[in-house]
């Protein structure tokens, strides 16, 4: 690390050394003395570090710093993009020479920005203008107990900027430019690691969810993945399961959060669905085609549905769809219906046996029903709704003795069981995309298969 000259090769200092040794050893021995001498103080300095060398070390790592107390410390964001781009024009030598003084702040409970602003001897007008100077800088008002600011002085103790976390990945920078100032966002990078969680419903989706190590937010999430193939609300059964891996995030090798579910899996009632992220953020089967459907299985969400399923106390079909022309959904009076496709409302009234109820139209062939709403239906007639659109709440208006929803879907003026009619098949990838996306599939389906044999291997 300190060889100073590392062009001569250990062959050519050898032959030097042993051509001085002979012409030493032919000298008197004052002048021997005298030639050590100066060879060792050569060595030695050599040794020094440059100044340049020692100026970069002094920057590489702040020490800890205590709040309150003040800091020089020298610019080392300009010094280091410098360094990132060698190709731009070097700043002036004045800002390097800059010591600029840091101090930094906790929050305390009870903090405000004016307090903190007014202990550290800086004015009311100052924030006001840095609260102000744009989107990025009102992020100064959000600051939490716990955050840590840092200001920025130079030796006059003048203001010359300000750091404050936004989040666990952002920091706003306010800095002195001029007259005026500058924001900007620092962001770190987020490293990435797929995790992967699967079980066994023994009573509800929710519980082996959880139990699995998933948040409510990913259970919805599969849900919804799955919701124009399975209705969560009346399909599931005990003994289905289901295979999910998800990104885990870390910042600075802390954990963060979770990100995106990458693939998921749910066998149902022995009928293995499959679902796998594409890098557009939709989701498709294996074999390319969208998981979104013309419709939904069922036209009210799980999450307000599955706090009824008790496995020995499901019945959740009061009466035998083909017996009555649909199927009822129980669910608690307010609950939200949703259109099950894109469609044009035909109907939205009251009448005595339906109570408040809306009929959509979607093309030409297919008519849903809804009825027994709690109270007047959310859509008009003649509007045209999207799927998943709340069109009204669950009630018992009508003939109807609990709170329910009655659903019918219609092919061609024909009822048909919602849960089992054929549909056409949904849109298939782009071609464009083909040959990323079966990367993708098979990366994720090999990993899904390996934590599943490792999931097996581990049960008892
Ligand atoms: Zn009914």
């Amino acid at each position: 690390m300190l060889n100073p000259h590392p062009i001569f090769s250990e062959n050519v200092i050898a032959k030097i050394l042993n051509m001085m040794r002979d012409v030493v050893a032919k000298l008197p021995v004052l002048h021997r003395w005298v030639i050590l001498a100066v060879f060792s103080l050569v060595f030695i300095i050599m040794l020094l570090p440059s100044e340049k060398a020692n100026a970069s070390r002094s920057t590489a790592s702040p020490t800890q710093l205590v709040v309150g107390q003040h800091y020089d410390v020298p610019v080392v964001e300009q010094l280091q993009e410098q360094s990132q781009q060698p190709d731009s024009p070097k700043p002036v030598t004045k800002s390097i020479d800059l010591k600029l003084i840091e101090k930094r702040v906790v929050v305390q409970k009870g903090d405000n920005l004016a307090k903190i602003f007014k202990r550290n001897k800086l004015s009311a007008a100052l924030l006001h203008r840095l609260v102000n100077l744009n989107k990025d800088s009102s992020a100064l008002t959000r600051i939490m107990p716990g955050n840590e600011l840092t200001f920025l002085f130079n030796e006059k103790h003048e203001f010359q900027g300000i750091r404050v976390p936004k989040n666990k990945l952002d920091t706003l920078i306010i800095s002195k430019a001029g007259d005026t100032f500058e924001t900007r966002i620092e962001s770190k990078t987020i490293e990435k690691e797929t995790q992967f969680a699967g079980s066994t419903i023994q009573s509800s989706f929710w519980s082996a969810g959880s139990k699995a190590g998933l948040t409510d937010a990913q259970i919805m999430t599969v849900a919804n993945i799955f919701g124009w193939d399975i209705d969560f609300a009346l399909d599931l059964r005990k003994g289905d399961s289901f295979n999910i891996l998800y990104e885990k995030h870390f910042v600075d090798g802390e954990y963060v959060g979770r990100g995106d579910i990458l693939a998921a899996e749910f066998i149902n009632q022995g009928e293995v669905f499959q679902a796998i992220r594409h890098s557009d953020g939709e989701f498709y089967t294996p074999e390319g085609r969208s998981m979104r459907k013309a419709f939904l299985r069922a036209p009210v969400s799980f999450k307000y549905i599955s706090s009824n399923f008790k496995p020995r106390r499901y019945h959740p079909i009061l009466k035998r769809w083909k017996s009555h022309n649909g199927v009822d959904y129980r669910a608690r009076s307010g609950t939200p219906v949703l259109a099950s496709g894109n469609g044009k409302v035909i109907r939205s009234g009251y009448t005595k046996y339906n109570g408040y109820h809306v009929f959509i139209q979607h093309g030409n062939n297919i008519q849903t029903k809804y009825l027994h709403f709690k109270k007047r239906p959310n859509v008009k007639k003649g509007q045209r709704v999207k799927q998943g659109q709340v069109i009204g709440y669950v009630g018992m208006t009508g003939l109807a003795e609990a709170p329910h929803l009655h659903y019918e879907f219609l092919v061609n003026g024909v009822h048909r069981n919602p849960r089992t009619v054929k549909l056409p098949k949904s849109q298939p990838i782009a071609k464009k995309e083909r040959a990323a996306f079966e990367l993708i599939v098979k990366k994720q389906i090999a990993l899904l298969d390996s934590n599943k044999r490792v999931m097996l291997a581990m049960q008892p």
